[in-house]
């Protein structure tokens, strides 16, 4: 087995996790088989307890794990199967290490940094790449070379090279040249200090992936070369993306990364064939339609906080040949000045998952302008509850109608605990999470655009459609279009008449990838397209 480690130096937010995602693809390319990680260096025991407004999304897999968003992108670039085990934090090193200790597993000895929790680190490296059966492991370290909580995984992997000897191993270093204006010139300063931080440590990068908004010369190269003591072809020009995070597979191809990587490696498998991805770049650089989305939320001016659904939007955009504009709609704003300044002319209003009650109201005004307007709408989660809130409300008159998330004495909880989770008091990993499969209705758009009758989708909620509700919600004309197969809980509604009013409990954003468009989301596009009459660009 071969490993590939990538860390990052200067600053964080470098894109560490795309580069090791995009390495992923031309790599599969090759023929191999490649499976990807993440360590993270907080003492949370995963981001599931993290403000999006912190961490960005948090992502979720098929077993119910809660990760870092990175698990998107390697789950978008790459067929890799992930699991719990390939998102490692320092918080869950810990746990493990402190629950060994309290068995008496240690048989009396001092348990330390080194080597207990470097043990349970470099174990974890071992164990992913034989679950999965893998040609290759890619590990990316979270945070900055230098940290102090990222050491212990530094330490980890230094030991862990030795062991598996320099043919199997390559590692690789992300770091930022910036550009000094006053001075005209790039400067390769941070990377040599950061690359001397990473030779104290015992680690010395094969390969150094330079990010730039500028074209780096040979002379920068043999600079970079020279201090930071990779060979001139080891230096990799990384510059910023032209359209979209999709070209990054290409630009690192060009600069020959995967053959690097394979020489190092001693590997020779065929070359990449990316013929099907760049079709994919170039239908998301130059469509032929367009239209305008808007996602109303409450994490709107954080980028990363509705990653996977930009993502997933660009995917079915490719797909449907169309350039899809998102516009945020803070929904806080609308509270304040209503629904119409800020969705008026869209041609399609999304309304995402979320917590707590700060935006609520806006997104039921949403919801409700979406649906007596008949735009295209699409329910995530929560973009679901506020739907059914909102029909209550206003289509069954019950005006006092809510959540109990975020009214508990409300006399017509139509979105409300169910037992199992009227229990639970630990926030972390107790929400329903994770893959549960879902009948879908005959007849239904839902049905109509999956193609079939039983649906896996991934979960993380709490609250749940209450079913007191549902006949009078359904003789007003809305349709229970899927439910899950074993407990019956409302998982997609619809409603009769509306072009496209489709909302789900659960997150189909979770699934989508570049040339395989989530069939809600094409349903979505392709319905906005047609209220926009297939606008050319
Ligand atoms: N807050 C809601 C719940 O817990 C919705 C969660 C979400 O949108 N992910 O059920």
């Amino acid at each position: 087995m071969k490993y590939i480690f990538v860390t990052g130096g200067v600053v964080s937010s470098l894109g560490k996790g795309l580069v090791a995602a995009a390495l992923g693809t031309l790599l599969e390319n090759r023929g191999l088989k490649v499976v990807l990680q993440k360590f993270d260096p907080y003492l949370n025991v995963d981001p599931g307890t993290m403000s999006p407004f912190q961490h960005g999304e948090v992502y979720v897999l098929a077993d119910g794990a809660e990760t870092d968003l990175d698990l998107g992108h390697y789950e978008r670039f790459t067929s890799t199967d992930l699991s719990r085990r390939n998102n490692l934090t320092a918080g869950q090193v810990y746990e493990n290490v402190i629950a060994k200790e309290r068995r008496g597993d240690y048989l009396g000895k001092t348990v330390q940094v080194v080597p207990h929790v470097t043990d349970e680190i470099k174990s974890r490296i071992r164990e992913v790449g034989q679950n999965q059966n893998a040609d290759i492991v890619i590990t990316e370290i979270g945070g900055t070379t230098g940290d102090i909580e990222g050491l212990p995984f530094l330490e980890a992997i230094r030991q862990f090279a030795l062991e598996v000897g320099p043919d199997n191993i390559c590692f690789i270093h992300v770091t930022l040249l910036p550009y000094i204006k006053a001075a005209g010139e790039l400067k390769s300063k941070p990377s040599q200090q950061s690359v001397a931080k990473l030779r104290e440590i015992g680690i010395q990068p094969h390969i150094l992936v330079c990010r730039t908004d500028q074209p780096i010369d040979r002379e920068m190269r043999q600079k970079l070369s020279l201090f930071c003591n990779v060979p001139i072809e080891s230096v990799i020009e990384e510059q910023d993306v032209a359209h979209t995070i999709y070209e990054l597979p290409l630009v690192l191809q060009r600069e020959r990364m995967d053959s690097l990587v394979c020489k190092y490696l001693r590997l020779e498998p065929r070359p990449a064939d990316m013929t099907a991805w760049r079709l994919f770049v170039d239908r998301v650089i130059a469509p032929k339609y367009h239209i305008n989305v808007a996602v109303v939320g409450k994490y709107i001016e954080h980028q990363d906080a509705y990653k996977s659904i930009y993502e997933s939007l660009t995917h079915a955009g490719a797909a449907a040949d169309t350039r899809v504009d998102v516009h945020r709609v803070d929904a806080e704003d609308i509270e304040a000045e209503g629904a119409e300044k800020f969705l008026m002319g869209m041609d399609g209003v999304l309304v995402p998952g979320g917590f707590g009650i700060r935006g609520v109201e806006g997104k039921i005004l949403a919801a409700k302008y979406a649906r007596e307007m008949k735009i295209p709408y699409l329910g995530l989660c929560l973009g679901m509850q506020i739907a059914v809130v909102e029909f209550a409300r206003n289509v069954l008159g019950l005006t006092q109608a809510h959540s109990t998330e975020f009214n508990p004495q409300t006399s017509d909880p139509v979105i409300a605990l169910i037992e199992e989770q009227k229990q639970v008091t630990n926030k972390g990993g107790s929400m329903r999470l994770g893959n549960y499969p879902c009948l879908l209705t005959e007849g239904s758009l839902s049905r109509g655009v999956y193609g079939s009758d039983e649906i896996v989708e991934r979960h993380r909620h709490r609250f749940e459609f209450n079913p007191d509700y549902r006949a009078r919600m359904e003789e007003k004309g809305m349709l229970i279009a899927g439910v899950s197969r074993e407990e019956k809980l409302v998982e997609v509604i619809e409603i009769k008449g509306h072009p496209w009013y489709v909302a789900c409990q659960y997150h189909p954003e979770f699934l989508s990838k570049p040339n395989r468009a989530h069939p809600l989301f094409l349903g979505f596009v392709n319905a906005a397209l047609k209220l926009a009459e297939r606008p050319r660009i």
